[in-house]
C-alpha cells in the first residue's frame, strides 16, 4: 500500500526482543500476537502495521512485497543466498551461533559423513568450503534426536547457551556462524517509500545503539 509500512516478522524470541526497539522508535502494537489470533496488527502508529509470519518466511514476503520491512535471523537469511533484498541493520537481538554437534562419546566413523539439518545451504557452503564431501538429511525440527538413533553422525543448529545439546549428550562441535537478526528491506519500497523507510531504519539504529549501551 502506497503510504503504510507493513512489517513482517515472527512470533516467539525475535517478535519478543524486537518490541523494545520498535517502541524507542514510537512503534508499539495495539494487540499482542502471543493471544490474539490475528496475523495483522495495527500500531499506535496508523501508517504502521505488523504481519505475524513463519520465521522462514520473512524473507519471502520482503523480496516480494508482502512486507515492505522484515525483521530476520541471520540463520534464515543464510538460506536465502539469492533473496533480492536490502539488509541495512544488524539488530543484535535473538543472537547464537550456528554449529556443528554430535554425540559426546561417538565412535569411528566410516564412510561419508551424514549430517541431519534444517539448514541445508549453510550446512553444504560450510563442508564444501572445507573440501569435505557429506550427506546432507533435511530436518524440520528437533535436530538434537538425529544422532541418538543413527540417523545421521552429525547435526547442524544453532545454539545458544548449549543446553539442548547437553539435554540430549550431544556437544557443539565447529562454528559455522555467528547469528543475530537483522533489518531486511524490499528493495522497490526502499525507492518508493525512501523518506519513511530511511526514518525508520536511522530510528531503530538509534534504538540499536542506546539498547547497546544502556
Ligand atoms: P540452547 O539450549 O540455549 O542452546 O538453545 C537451543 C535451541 O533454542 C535451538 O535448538 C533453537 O531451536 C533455539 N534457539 C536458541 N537461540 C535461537 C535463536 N537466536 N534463533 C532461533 N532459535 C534459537
Amino acid at each position: 500500500m502506497p503510504n503504510t509500512l507493513t512489517l513482517a516478522l515472527s512470533k516467539g524470541r525475535i517478535y519478543k526482543e524486537t518490541l523494545p526497539l520498535l517502541k524507542a522508535a514510537g512503534i508499539e502494537p495495539i494487540d499482542d500476537p502471543e493471544t490474539s489470533r490475528k496475523l495483522i496488527l495495527e500500531t499506535n502508529q496508523p501508517d504502521v502495521r505488523l504481519i505475524i509470519v513463519r520465521a522462514s518466511d520473512v524473507p519471502s514476503y520482503v523480496e516480494y512485497g508482502g512486507a515492505d520491512i522484515g525483521i530476520a535471523g541471520k540463520d534464515v537469511l543464510l538460506e536465502h543466498p539469492n533473496a533480492d533484498i536490502y539488509e541495512p541493520v544488524d539488530l543484535r537481538i535473538a543472537c547464537c551461533k550456528l554449529m556443528t554437534a554430535g554425540r559426546e562419546n561417538e565412535g569411528e566413523i566410516k564412510g561419508r559423513l551424514k549430517v541431519a539439518t534444517k539448514f541445508v545451504e549453510s550446512t553444504r557452503r560450510f563442508y564444501a568450503d572445507k573440501g569435505e564431501q557429506v550427506d546432507i538429511i533435511k530436518l524440520y525440527g528437533s535436530m538434537e534426536l538425529a544422532p541418538l538413533v543413527n540417523l545421521a553422525d552429525r547435526i547442524v543448529d544453532v545454539v545458544d547457551t548449549g543446553n539442548t545439546l547437553r539435554a540430549n549428550g550431544l556437544i557443539p562441535m565447529e562454528h559455522i556462524a555467528d547469528i543475530s537478526s537483522r533489518l531486511v528491506v524490499n528493495k522497490a519500497s526502499m525507492k518508493m517509500k525512501h523518506a519513511r523507510i530511511q526514518q525508520f531504519i536511522t530510528d531503530i539504529r538509534r534504538a540499536v545503539k542506546e539498547q547497546q549501551n544502556g
